[in-house]
C-alpha cells in the first residue's frame, strides 16, 4: 500500500479503481500499521470503494485490523445521492463507548479503601461471556422499553438522575429505534444481559487525575488533579452482535439486487434509503440504545458501591459510543449534506459552539474519552473547531498483538503480579484474559493521542491512570 506523506500526521492513499475517493490516514510514522502483520490499510482502500462515499476514507491513529471496515476507521456516504449504510463499518458491538464518571474524592484519601471499594466494585459488576446482570426484565414489552429508550428509560426506573441524561450523547437514546427489525435470536441473546460488562475488553476502572492540560476546559468537564475517576468501557452484548450477523447476511443477499459491488464480503451494504438500509438503521438504533442502558446500568451500581465503602458521589462527564452510524449534516464541497457517518473504533468529537452540546458544555466541547490500557493510563479530549474527518477522533490505544500473540508473550508471567507490582488493583477476569489485555497487546496511547491531536482531530484535556480494574 503506497502512502502518500501530506504533513507529519497525515498520510494519503491516493484514488485507484476501484476506489471513489482517496484514503487519508492520521498517524505519524511510527504508529503506521505494519504491513505484512496488520492489513488495515488495505481495508481504508477497500472502503474507499463503497457507493455514495464523500471526501476521504479516514483511519485513525488506533487503526488496526477490523471485520471490514478497519476498526480506527471513518467513512461518510451522501444519504441523497445513493449512499449505502455497512454494518461492518460499525462493527459487531453496536455502540460499544465509553463512560466516565468522576468521584468528589482525590486518590489520597480513597488509598485505605481501595480494596474494599475494588472488592464491592468486583461484586456488583456481572461480567464474562455468559448471563448474569444488573437488570431482570420482567418481559419483552420491558426490553422493547429498553430498546426504544436506552440511559432515559433506565433512569426513568431509578437507575441514574436526570442530570445524567444532560451528559449523555443523544440524551441517552437515539431516535428511531425499531425493535420490530431485531430479530428473536437476538432478543434472546440480550434479554438476560442488560446491565453486564461482557468479555476481555470491556472493564470498569478506577482512575485518579493524574494531568491536567487544559484548566478550563478540564473544569467544564468536572474534573481537577488528583480527582478519582471511574470509566465504564461496554457495548450491546449479545444482541448487538446477534444484529450485526443478520443484517451482514441480509445485505450480502441483496447488494447484487442494488447494483453494489465490493471487494470485500465484509463490506456488505445497503443504500440508507433503501428498506434494507432502513432496518438495519432502525435495528443498530435499538442496539444503541441497549448499549447506552446497559453503561447507565452499571453506572448506577458503581455509585451504590461508591456511597457504600467511600461515601462519595459519582457525577457523569459524559457518555459516547465509539461503534455507530449516525445520519448527519456536514458541510461537503461547502454545501450541507445528509451524511450517513460511520465511525468504528472511532469517536465522535464535537468542537465548541456544536448545537447539540448540552449547555455547559457548549463554550468548550465534547468530552471524548479514550481509554489506554489497564496498565498505562487513559485521556479525556475535547473536539476543535474544523476538524477532518467530520468531528471525529481515535477511540483508543488500539491493538498491535493479535489476543493470541499477547498471550504468547505472556507465557511464564503472572499478568496479575505484575499489575499489582504498579499499585494496580485487579478485580475479575481470568490469567488467560488479563494477559490478552496488557499493554504490550495495545500501542502507546500516548503517542495516538499525541498524533490526533498532530493531526488537529481534537485537543487533549486531562491524562488518567489506573487504580483498579474490573476485567471483563
Ligand atoms: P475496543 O473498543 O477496541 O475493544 O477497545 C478500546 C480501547 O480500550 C483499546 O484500544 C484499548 O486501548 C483500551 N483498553 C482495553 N482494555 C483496557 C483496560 O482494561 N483499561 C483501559 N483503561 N483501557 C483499555
Ligand atoms: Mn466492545
Ligand atoms: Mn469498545
Amino acid at each position: 500500500m503506497e502512502l502518500v506523506e501530506e504533513s507529519p500526521y497525515r498520510f494519503r492513499i491516493d484514488r485507484h479503481d476501484p476506489m471513489r475517493v482517496p484514503g487519508v490516514v492520521f498517524a505519524s510514522r511510527s504508529l503506521l500499521p505494519d504491513a505484512g502483520e496488520d492489513r488495515s490499510l488495505e481495508q481504508v482502500a477497500n472502503v474507499a470503494t463503497l457507493p455514495g462515499i464523500v471526501d476521504a476514507s479516514y483511519a485513525m491513529p488506533d487503526v488496526h485490523w477490523g471485520y471490514g471496515f478497519p476498526i480506527g476507521g471513518v467513512a461518510a456516504t451522501d444519504v441523497a445521492h445513493g449512499g449505502v449504510v455497512s454494518p461492518g463499518g460499525v462493527g459487531f458491538d453496536i455502540s460499544c463507548g465509553v463512560r466516565l464518571l468522576a468521584a468528589d474524592t482525590d486518590r489520597d484519601g480513597l488509598r485505605p479503601r481501595l480494596g474494599a471499594l475494588m472488592d464491592g466494585l468486583g461484586e456488583a459488576t456481572p461480567r464474562g461471556m455468559g448471563r448474569g446482570a444488573v437488570w431482570h426484565l420482567s418481559d419483552r414489552a420491558e426490553l422493547d422499553a429498553v430498546l426504544r429508550g436506552g440511559s432515559r428509560y433506565a433512569v426513568e426506573r431509578g437507575f441514574g438522575v436526570q442530570r445524567d441524561l444532560e451528559r449523555c450523547e443523544d440524551a441517552g437514546a437515539v431516535g428511531d429505534a425499531d425493535p420490530a427489525r431485531v430479530s428473536e435470536r437476538a432478543i434472546e441473546r440480550g434479554a438476560g444481559q442488560v446491565g453486564s460488562l461482557g468479555s476481555g475488553n470491556h472493564f470498569l476502572e478506577v482512575q485518579a487525575v493524574d494531568e491536567v492540560y487544559d484548566d478550563a476546559v478540564a473544569t467544564a468537564f468536572g474534573l481537577r488533579p488528583g480527582q478519582v475517576c471511574v470509566m465504564i468501557h461496554c457495548g450491546s452484548r449479545g444482541l448487538g452482535h446477534q444484529i450485526c450477523t443478520d443484517y451482514v447476511r441480509k445485505m450480502e443477499k441483496v447488494m447484487a439486487r442494488h447494483g453494489i459491488h465490493v471487494p470485500d464480503r465484509q463490506l456488505a451494504c445497503a443504500p440508507v434509503s433503501s428498506a434494507e438500509g432502513r432496518a438495519y438503521l432502525g435495528a443498530m438504533a435499538a442496539a444503541a440504545n441497549y448499549a447506552r442502558a446497559n453503561r447507565q446500568l452499571l453506572a448506577d451500581a458503581a455509585r451504590r458501591v461508591f456511597a457504600r465503602v467511600t461515601g462519595s458521589r459519582l457525577d457523569l462527564v459524559y457518555d459516547i459510543s465509539h461503534n455507530l452510524a449516525k445520519i448527519e449534516t456536514h458541510d461537503v464541497d461547502g454545501a450541507p449534506r445528509a451524511l450517513c457517518v460511520h465511525r468504528k473504533g472511532a469517536t465522535r468529537a464535537l468542537p465548541p459552539g456544536h448545537d447539540e452540546l448540552p449547555d455547559d458544555l457548549r463554550g468548550v466541547g465534547q468530552p471524548v474519552l479514550i481509554p489506554g490500557s489497564m496498565g498505562t493510563g487513559s485521556y479525556v479530549l475535547t473536539g476543535v473547531p474544523g476538524s477532518p474527518a467530520f468531528a471525529s477522533t481515535c477511540h483508543g490505544a488500539g491493538r498491535v498483538q493479535s489476543r493470541r500473540q499477547a498471550v504468547r508473550s505472556e507465557r511464564g508471567l503472572d499478568p496479575r503480579a505484575q499489575l499489582e507490582e504498579q499499585d494496580i488493583a485487579v478485580r475479575g477476569a481470568s490469567r488467560r484474559g488479563l494477559a490478552e489485555e496488557m499493554p504490550a497487546a495495545y500501542k502507546d496511547v500516548s503517542a495516538v493521542v499525541a498524533a490526533a491531536e498532530g493531526a488537529g482531530l481534537c485537543r487533549k484535556v486531562a491524562r488518567l491512570v489506573p487504580l483498579g480494574v474490573v476485567k471483563g
